[in-house]
């Protein structure tokens, strides 16, 4: 099952993807700690693991809490220093934001949680470290691509050049086999 909460000023979707055994996986957690661990605690769910598609605070920001409880955080290694850093936006925003340091700095490659398996694509444009992941047939994409347009690449470490290769380079997973999941 694959669960979506949609959290915060921006919106940002929150996707908690379980398996049989009642363990799950967070893609983004960001705004609204109490929400996500309110769902979480309702479905009786055991948590695995947090996935970031990317390291901006809308899709961070409750990471600190849920490490607080044991969680494991995962994030690309190239994004892993907006963790502790006004990298993630949140003070262009005007939000204040929990730091933490990532328990797993992860390349391109596969991500193994448990009985979870992850396929890693390295998909940079809208940050140097965003990536798409792939579960089964689902592909959750972040802020790389959003149901009628793109990522923002104006951002400090955006590129629209990076971000047409990383395109590119899904057009497998976009031919209508997969079910895909934008972050927004
Ligand atoms: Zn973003
Ligand atoms: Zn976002």
């Amino acid at each position: 099952m694959i669960y979506k909460l949609c959290l915060g000023d921006f919106q940002e979707n929150c996707y908690v993807v379980a398996n049989e055994k009642n363990e799950c996986v967070i893609i983004d957690a960001g705004e609204e700690f109490e929400k996500i661990i309110n769902f979480v605690n309702k479905k009786n769910l055991n948590i695995k693991g947090i996935i970031l598609t990317h390291a901006h605070f809308d899709h961070c920001a409750s990471c600190k809490q849920f490490q607080d409880l044991g969680v494991k955080v995962y994030v690309h290694k190239l994004d892993a220093d907006k963790l502790s850093t006004n990298k993630n936006l949140s003070h262009l925003f005007g939000k204040t934001f929990q730091n933490l340091d990532a328990d797993f700095k992860f390349d391109e490659g596969k991500i193994i949680i448990g009985n979870f398996i992850f396929n890693v694509i390295h998909t940079p444009g809208h940050s140097k470290g965003s990536v798409v992941l792939v579960y089964k047939n689902n592909v959750f994409l972040g802020d790389t691509i959003f149901k009628n347009g793109v990522g923002r690449t104006d951002f400090y470490d955006g590129s629209a050049q990076e971000l047409i290769n990383s395109i590119n380079k899904l057009k497998p997973y976009l031919n209508g086999n997969y079910n895909l999941f934008f972050g927004h």
